[in-house]
Order: structure tokens, then sequence, then C-alpha cells
């Protein structure tokens, strides 16, 4: 088994004496960057005007240009989106990085695909958590945190990895366990997952059976219910136990259900699916397409998102959880901040 690193096999003391820039103040930035403060190391936050840099002054950090980020800190963590990487890389973080400064991502794709090629003269290093930004600074506020992978790119420090695990303790990561991997097992992996299982696979799901119910005449709250609300109740026990303490909880004419008919939906077909889906990922044939829709403004992208915004189990969605405050009580707490 791979090695997971926890707090005690952290060394922060190479971290203490640099200054971090956090480009971006979106899902991961702002949980980033008041981890690490909490954490007691010194950050700065890099935007652009507008709502975040607003939001990253509320919170009391000091904003400056990207450009300037870059020019006073040590290490610059990108969490930009990472189809605005390679402009904003290229205009304000290149020129302005000095020799043995890092830079740092959340996600490999843009070093593993190319569209960033960092000078042979800093360090390059991936902390990426796994897990969504909001969860990143709700766990550690709670004193947990979420695991994440760290990887080496470039070391000419000759401390990169030392670094990475120190960023990754200071932003809660070795609470939950830190595990090396590289870059390329990092993107292909998190496309692949995304892809597949966690985002496409399960709205895919879900839609799929909210259909099928009320296709055939089944009221469209109780099919909410059914396929996307309990989702979340079955995967805490999954989260909490796996796939046998999820079993134990459910009952058996659940469990017999599951075994017997699990396999009739996510079958042979669905896992050669799978196959191509990893295939596009590892080709670069996914990246290109991305990289080209950002390119031609997203007319797909847009074109898709309008359309299952109106997915009938949005309308119904959005009825159910108003008479269920308490479900959406975290995202009133996003809006409210957001405000
Ligand atoms: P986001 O869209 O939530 O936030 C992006 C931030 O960048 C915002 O603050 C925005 O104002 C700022 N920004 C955008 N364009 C800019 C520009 N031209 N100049 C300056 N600032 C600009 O992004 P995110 O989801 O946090 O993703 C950041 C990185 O983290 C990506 O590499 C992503 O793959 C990775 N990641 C994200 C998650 C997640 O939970 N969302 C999980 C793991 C890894
Ligand atoms: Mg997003
Ligand atoms: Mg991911
Ligand atoms: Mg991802
Ligand atoms: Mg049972
Ligand atoms: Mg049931």
């Amino acid at each position: 088994m791979s090695k997971v690193l926890y707090e005690q096999d952290v060394n922060t003391e190479v971290l203490r004496e640099k200054r971090i820039a956090i480009i971006g103040y979106g899902s991961q930035g702002h949980a980033h960057a008041q981890n690490l403060r909490e954490s007691r190391f010194d950050v700065i936050v890099g935007l652009r005007p507008g709502k975040s840099q607003v939001k990253a002054e509320e919170d009391g950090f000091t904003v400056l240009s990207v450009a300037d980020a870059v020019k006073q800190a040590e290490v610059v963590m990108i969490l930009l989106p990472d189809e605005m990487q390679t402009t904003v890389y290229t205009e304000s973080i290149e020129p302005n990085l000095q020799p043995g400064n890092a830079i740092a991502f959340a996600h490999g794709f843009n070093i593993h695909f190319s569209q960033i090629v960092p000078p042979s003269n800093v360090d390059v290093f991936l902390v990426a958590p796994k897990g969504p930004g909001h969860l990143v600074r709700r766990t550690y506020e709670e004193g947990a945190g979420v695991p994440a992978l760290y990887g080496i790119y470039q070391d000419v420090s000759g401390k990169a990895k030392e670094i990475a695990l120190a960023y990754a303790q200071g932003i809660g990561a070795a609470r939950a366990g830190i595990l090396e991997t590289s870059f390329q097992e990092e993107t292909e992996t998190d496309l692949f997952g995304e892809q597949a299982v966690l985002c496409g696979g399960v709205t895919s799901l879900i839609k799929a059976g909210f259909e099928t119910l009320t296709e055939a005449g089944y009221q469209p709250e109780v099919a909410y219910f059914e396929c996307l609300h309990e989702m979340k109740l079955i995967v805490d026990l999954l989260y909490e136990g796996g796939l046998e303490n999820m079993r134990y909880s459910i009952s058996d004419t659940a469990q017999w259900g599951d075994f017997v008919s699990g396999p009739r939906v996510v079958n042979e077909e669905t896992k050669a699916r799978m196959k191509e889906i990893l295939q596009d990922v590892q080709t670069g044939a996914f990246a290109k397409g991305w990289i080209l829709e950002n390119q031609a403004n997203r007319p797909q992208f847009n074109a898709i998102n309008a359309k299952e915004n109106q997915h009938p189990i949005e309308q119904v969605g959005k009825e159910l959880r108003a008479l269920m405050p308490f479900v959406s009580e975290p995202l009133q707490k996003k809006q409210n901040k957001q405000k």
C-alpha cells in the first residue's frame, strides 16, 4: 500500500519563512488562503478587480494584482479556473517569477497537457485536495480536513517535496491524509473520476432514474425524493464505512435488489464506455476539446448548461427544498456570505 502521511510526518519549517501568494479566491482559493492563515503561514492574495477581490479584502487579506502578488511571494499557488490559467500565467505570473520560487497547482491539467511550460529555475508542485473547496474550508474549521494528493513536477531547490507537504498540512489535508502522486496520475484520475463517476456518472444516473419513474406516471415529488434527495443519505453511509456499512443499514430487500439489479444498470457495456472515457483523457482528446471549446467562447457548454437547468428534476427540486430549509442551510450560508 502507498504510504499515507499525516501531521506528525510533516515538517512545516521550510514554508514558515516564505510568503505564499494565493492566485484566485474562488472555491479552492478562499479555502487555501484562510486555512493557511489560520495555520500561521504568511498569505497574500493575487486577483483582478471584481467580486472575489472585494470578498478577499472583507476576509482581511492583503489583495494585490496577480503580478504584484507574484513579485512579493516565494510560493505561488495558482487557483484560477483551469481554462484561464494559461493566459494569466503568461501575462502576469511567469514574467514576475524569481529563480528559486515555487509555483503550485491544485490540479495538474495545464502542466500535464503542456498549456503551461514553466521555466527550468522554479519548483513546480501539486497539492490537490480530493474534495470541493467549500468542504476544504468547512472541515478545517471543524478540526478535520479533506485528504489531498501531492506531486512534484520540478525540484530546483531540493526542497519541493518538503514545501508541498508543509502546504498540504497548512490547508488541513494532513489531518485526513496526504498521498504522493504524479501530475499525470492526478490529472488523469481526477478527470476520469469527475466525468465517469462523481459528477457525470451520478447526475446521469439520477436523471435516468427520475425520468424512468415520472415517464411511468409516478409523482415527480416521489421520484425526486427517491432518486436525488436520498442519494446523499446513502452516500454518507458509503463515505463513513464503505459498501458493507451502507448495506448494513439498508433493508435486506434493498440489499438483494442492489445485488441483482445494480449490475444490470452499470454493466460490462457501461464499463466499456468508461474505458473509452479514460482513453480520451489519456490521449489528450478530452483536454483538446475543452481547450477549443473555451477558445470558441463556450457555445456547447452554455447551450447544454441552459438545457440542464430546465430539467423537470430541477423544478420539483426547488419546490421541495424550499419546504426543507435545513437541507439548503449550507447553501444559504454561502449565499449570504457572498452578498
Ligand atoms: P473558481 O472558479 O471557484 O475560482 C477562480 C478564481 O479565480 C475566482 O476568484 C476568480 O475571480 C479568479 N479569476 C478568474 N479569472 C481571473 C483572472 N483573469 N485574473 C485574476 N483572477 C481571476 O475556481 P476553483 O473551482 O477554485 O478552481 C481552481 C483550481 O482548483 C482549478 O485548477 C481546479 O481544477 C482546482 N480544483 C478545484 C476543486 C473545486 O472544489 N472546485 C477541487 C479540486 C481542484
Ligand atoms: Mg465551478
Ligand atoms: Mg476531483
Ligand atoms: Mg477536477
Ligand atoms: Mg441490511
Ligand atoms: Mg428505499
